[in-house]
């Protein structure tokens, strides 16, 4: 499953295609569907934007095209008209003059009024987007301290769609690592300055994996790393994946267990 930083990528990718076009076709598949076309053909679309794993095209009009891809889905921009080659069942059609987007496979597809939004039974239970501007260290402290969340394990917390939209299961593990926290912590056992270092290393990484496509290791290293040669799956990480081998900052061997049903890697010299 695609995380914060991939979405908001791939958000990205469909906005440069169809951000500030009106839209030449609209297409469904699905017949409950259909009756939106219309409506949507000939419309501007506002921007594409991620709610945590779930896409929002935006058009004027005050209407959204909402598709959460849950594992299978996929979204595919070609020049308009054109169709690639591929297995995959074609869902939904944004087409303008000159690009198409196509989203492949979703099953979890709506056409909504902005007015919905906030009610949507997914969209309603997201916490704030670690990707989003308005989302500050501050904000992550805020949700630390909160009652909902301080008595829960870092672990479960740093998955919760809740608690921070946009995380995942790489992502969990860098953050954590960077902040030097075991993920068996409790929110509510953390001082303040362990807080402080963990929404930092929400924001920083989080920031850092959209910028860079997925690349979560220091900078430096990985500039270093790459310039002798070193794979991407070699630099990527400081944690994620790397289970046996020696850790970047103190050598000792990284660990990978199971914590709230998905792998988490932890470096037993680093994390406390
Ligand atoms: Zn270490």
């Amino acid at each position: 499953m695609p995380e914060g930083p991939e979405v908001r990528r791939q958000c990205d990718q469909l906005a440069t295609a169809l951000a500030g076009r009106p839209t030449r076709a609209v297409w469904f598949a699905f017949e409950r569907l259909q009756r939106y076309a219309p409506a949507l053909e000939g419309a501007v679309v506002h921007a594409v934007e991620p709610r945590g794993k779930a896409f929002l095209v935006r058009f004027e009009g005050g209407m959204n095209l909402y598709a959460h891809h849950q594992l299978y889905g996929r979204w595919m921009v070609r020049r308009a008209g054109e169709r690639p080659e591929t297995r995959r069942q074609l869902r939904a059609v944004v087409e303008n003059a000159r690009k198409a987007a196509l989203l492949y496979s979703a099953s979890e597809i709506e056409v909504l009024p902005d007015a919905e939004l906030r009610s949507h039974p997914y969209l309603a239970k997201l916490g704030p987007d670690i990707l989003d501007p308005a989302t500050t260290a501050g904000t992550v402290e805020g949700r630390l301290t909160d009652d909902r969340f301080r008595r829960r394990g870092l672990a479960a917390l740093y998955l919760d769609q809740g608690f921070l939209a946009g995380n995942g299961n790489y992502l969990r593990s860098e953050m954590l690592f960077v902040a030097g926290l075991d993920p068996r912590r409790k929110a509510q056992s953390l001082d303040e300055s362990d807080r402080r270092r963990l929404a930092e290393a929400t924001i920083t990484i989080g920031q850092r994996a959209y910028t860079t496509a997925g690349v979560t290791n220091d900078p430096e290293r990985v500039a270093r790393m790459k310039a002798e040669g070193a794979r991407r799956r070699a630099y990527r990480h400081f944690v994620f994946g790397r289970d046996g081998r020696p850790c970047f900052e103190c050598g000792a061997a990284i660990e990978r267990c199971d914590m709230a049903g998905r792998r988490i890697y932890t470096c037993p010299g680093c994390q406390r």
